[in-house]
């Protein structure tokens, strides 16, 4: 029997709780997860898992269904967006919300409300409110960005399954009752996408937008043109893509492509409507082989030149002593300008080595006629001559950090790679900076470098920037160079979900960046990449160094510059057959090491051999080897053999790991 007095301190309790939480509806979130469940008697799919986090969220009691007969309800300049989320709900849905252009009306039922205020401008070009009730959705913003950025909340708002290609049956579309007020941190939220080391068809490109999008990124950093091919068709100089666009693979294969001027307005468009820049690069006065070899006569040496097929700097750039040079590039950027409305264009400047200009008669007369001191000085002439063109034309130039070597026009933005330092620089002497450091932007990164975490905690505003210099740090990308990203589900595993991270360190404020609300919320977020079919990465290393153990090293004395095989005995660490993960990794040293292949061997006879390039260094990639033993042979020996090469100079040093697949 519970007597009187204690149900009554329990009813108070309760009441307590429930005063506290009407009080205090923000902190009591806190204490739980932002992942909260709306009221706490509502189901369990009526979660709260938008990505990026916005900055203001005040969770209701109730919600809002989504049926056939809702509507949407947009002003005129906002038909667009009204479409956009008609069009992108209606697969999963499987009907389609009818939009209707009228100055909204409050008192309406069952219908999402789109709408601009000129009172909002608080909220800038970006921000939005989104109010959920029990009757009705409304969206407001300043602009229509805003509304674009409503939209993919409640997306996000809705279950999973809304990610659908098709039908879902048996899903209540209910949303939670909810206030939002956001809008982002930095105006610049970008991924840097290459697609000359390897080729992306245009549907992947648009695919990339729509995963930008869904991010509420902004930003598309197109890298176009490189050593290993040519992207973008230059109607002046057809050769850029006759013959700049293909590489000679080293098996003999062609391998190559590039997107027509149609091709381009096409995604300029598409990217556009969904309220993402796209801001192409032209890389000068380095990676341009594809280009010499295209047009020769634009090199020190005359050539011949061929579209590289390995990655990495080369010698050989734009004569920066002839005019002919400039005349080209001034041409074919005009076309580039007719392309891309963005007011940015990017230019590269990175990785140019001075050796031919060293050499070429042509070059040297350039430094003597304009008075530069050496080569370094040539190439901050090369790129503030072309700054001059651009801005001219009412462009920006956006180059690597490597344009602040020898001084740099006042207009240009610094993107910084090199680590922070040439974006404190750039910062310090008034320029604008995108941040892409190699330490958490750099997507081609192998998990083990760059882990989610990492990616999460990176924190573009650094304390060596100066007060009144920190609105220069116009924001960050997310860099995936593809030398290593040959196709699609590769590069859906190297962008995501660290792109996902760095989304939420672009868009929200500082001070609700929360690691493991973030993983909370991820949780819902791969289970929409799943239903999207982005195959997305993870630390994949993680799952083999579980119940790993330590069966040997290799060290610098062993190794060998042309490569060599080595052995470690395996004996003790077999105990019964079944698959085995062998784990080559680089602990120390200046150089990483390359294994060829892996095998195990039973007394002295070879059972299994895994031949994959693996690269084990900073930067870790293929460093597992899986081998299977059928049978075990008691008393037998067991040792394991692998082919290892270091890479630069011998001195490499690492550890050994095997474990055991669970059967
Ligand atoms: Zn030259």
């Amino acid at each position: 029997m519970i007597k009187i007095p204690v149900l009554r301190s329990i009813l108070l309790v309760f009441v307590m709780i429930f005063l506290y939480r009407l009080s205090f509806p923000e902190e009591f979130r806190k204490k739980q997860s932002q992942s909260e469940i709306a009221g706490s008697k509502e189901k369990k799919n009526m979660v709260v898992s938008i990505i990026p986090m916005p900055a203001k969220l005040e969770m209701k009691k109730g919600s809002f269904s989504l049926n056939r007969q809702t509507r949407i309800l947009a002003d005129t300049e906002l038909v667009w967006e009204a479409g956009y989320l008609s069009d992108v709900l209606h697969p999963a849905l499987g009907f389609k919300m009818l939009v209707e252009e009228v100055a909204s009306n409050p008192s309406m039922e069952n219908v999402v409300i789109l709408r601009l205020d000129p009172s909002l401008s608080g909220l800038e070009g970006e921000g939005y409110v989104l109010k959920v009730e029990d009757a009705r959705i409304e969206f407001e913003a300043f602009k229509p960005a805003g509304i674009f950025y409503a939209c993919q909340s409640l997306r996000q708002l809705l279950p999973p399954e809304i990610f659908e290609s098709s039908p879902v049956p048996g899903i209540e579309w209910k949303v939670p009752c909810l206030f939002i007020e956001d809008k982002p941190r930095y105006e610049w939220r970008g991924q840097l996408f290459d697609c000359c080391r390897h080729f992306f068809p245009k549907q992947t490109v648009k695919r990339a937008i729509d995963l930008l999008a869904l991010h509420k990124m902004n930003r598309l950093h197109w890298h176009l043109t490189e050593d290993q091919g040519w992207r973008i068709e230059i109607k002046r100089y057809p050769k850029l893509t006759e013959v700049g666009a293909w590489r000679t693979e080293k098996n003999g294969e062609r391998y190559g492509g590039f997107y027509t001027q149609q091709d381009i307005r096409e995604i300029v468009e598409y990217a556009q409507v969904r309220h993402i820049m796209v801001v192409p690069e032209i890389e000068m006065p380095g990676h341009s082989s594809a280009a010499l070899a295209a047009y020769p006569e634009l090199g020190c040496t005359g050539g011949p030149y061929k579209v590289e097929n390995s990655w990495g700097v080369f010698p050989d750039v734009y004569c920066a002593g002839n005019e002919n040079t400039f005349q080209f590039i001034e041409n074919l950027l005009d076309e580039v300008l007719e392309l891309f409305p963005s007011p940015y264009i990017h230019i590269g400047g990175d990785e140019c080595p001075k050796q031919r200009w060293k050499e070429c008669p042509k070059c040297q007369a350039r430094i003597k006629k304009e008075n530069l001191a050496h080569e370094h000085e040539l190439q901050s002439y090369f790129i503030k001559r072309i700054d001059r063109y651009l801005t001219q034309k009412g462009r920006r130039l956006i180059g690597w950090d490597e344009i602040l070597e020898g001084g740099l026009a006042p207009n240009a933005v610094v993107q910084s790679w090199r680590g922070v330092k040439g974006g404190i620089e750039a910062a310090r002497q008034g320029h604008d900076v995108i941040m892409s450091p190699t330490s958490h932007c750099y997507l081609d990164y192998s998990y083990p470098s760059i882990t989610l975490e990492r990616a999460y905690s990176y924190e573009p505003l650094l304390e060596e920037i100066p007060g009144d210099k920190a609105h220069h740090i116009k924001g960050l990308e997310g860099n995936i160079w593809t030398e290593h990203v040959p196709n699609r589900d590769r590069l859906d595993f190297q962008v995501y979900p660290r792109l996902t991270a760095l989304s939420e360190v672009a868009w929200s404020p500082k001070e609700k960046r929360n690691l493991e609300d973030f993983n909370s919320r991820m949780k819902t977020h791969f289970r929409r990449f799943e239903i999207l079919g982005v195959k997305y990465g993870f630390n994949e290393l993680d799952k083999y160094m579980k119940n790993s153990t330590v069966i040997g090293h290799w060290k610098a004395e062993q190794m060998q510059k042309e490569g060599d095989v080595l052995d470690w005995n395996l004996t003790p660490h077999i105990k019964a057959p079944g698959k085995y993960n062998i784990i080559f990794l680089y602990t120390h040293g200046s150089a990483a090491v390359q294994i060829a292949w892996a095998a195990i061997f039973q007394d002295q006879k070879e059972i299994h051999r895994d031949t994959h390039s693996g690269w084990s260094g900073g930067n870790k990639r293929d460093i597992v080897y899986k081998l299977k033993l059928e049978k075990l042979k008691p008393e037998a020996t067991y040792f394991l053999k692998a082919h290892l090469t270091p890479h630069g100079d011998t001195n490499s040093n690492g550890e050994i790991r095997i474990s055991r697949e669970k059967q």
